[in-house]
């Protein structure tokens, strides 16, 4: 079974075409393909009342409650949440790296995700940011030239980023990775459960 995939979106990424009616909350409960799930749904979809449905959704099923931040304008929302950890996309620009920070110095965990496909400059990171091996990206550019340089700097995790059911697998980053000799972090880990290969 997968350690943990904290990267899932449902049907509350409404907007988002790529969800499919049956990716809910009692599917990947019912899959349970991983020992630590945390849901990460777009937070542009979460705004008002829904929020709230959602955080009690996630909890309900004893997920981790996370949400992924695609536009740089939704991190004080995003601070202003009480989210476990959050994902974010972190473009190559000034002011995602010093929203990045703010993030960091939340004390909330901050995964940086799929950077290749985003060109993030992992150098300009703080390096208590967990980077990300994210199964539907990795394989789309130079993964060994890309994250070659940075496997001392920085902890990283793997992640399904599933947005359809059959999504829900992590099997290209963990080639990656092992090609790469990383060790997974695990986030809501046991302290001494932390770097399993
Ligand atoms: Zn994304
Ligand atoms: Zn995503």
């Amino acid at each position: 079974m997968i350690h943990q995939d904290l990267h899932i979106h449902t049907v509350f990424s409404t907007g988002d075409s790529s969800v499919v009616p049956g990716q809910t909350l009692e599917l990947i409960a019912s899959v349970g393909h991983a020992e630590v799930v945390g849901i990460s749904d777009h937070i542009e979809y979460l705004r008002g009342s829904v929020f709230g449905d959602y955080a009690e959704a996630v909890g309900d099923r004893g997920f981790r409650l996370g949400a992924e931040i695609v536009h740089v304008e939704d991190v004080d929302f995003a601070l202003s949440l009480p989210l476990e950890y959050r994902v974010f996309h972190c473009y190559d620009e000034d002011e995602c790296y010093t929203s990045a920070e703010r993030m960091v110095d939340s004390g909330k965990p901050l995964i940086i995700a799929h950077p290749m496909a985003l060109g993030t400059d992992l150098g300009r990171l703080p390096e208590e940011c967990y980077v990300e091996i994210n199964n539907r990206y990795v394989w789309r550019g130079d993964w060994r030239s890309y994250f070659t340089p940075w496997l001392e700097r920085f902890d990283f995790i793997y992640s399904s980023d599933a947005h359809q059911p059959h999504w829900l697998n992590q099997n290209v980053a963990r080639y990656v990775a092992s090609q790469l000799g990383i060790r997974e972090t695990l986030i809501f880990g046991n302290k001494e459960r932390k770097s399993v290969a």
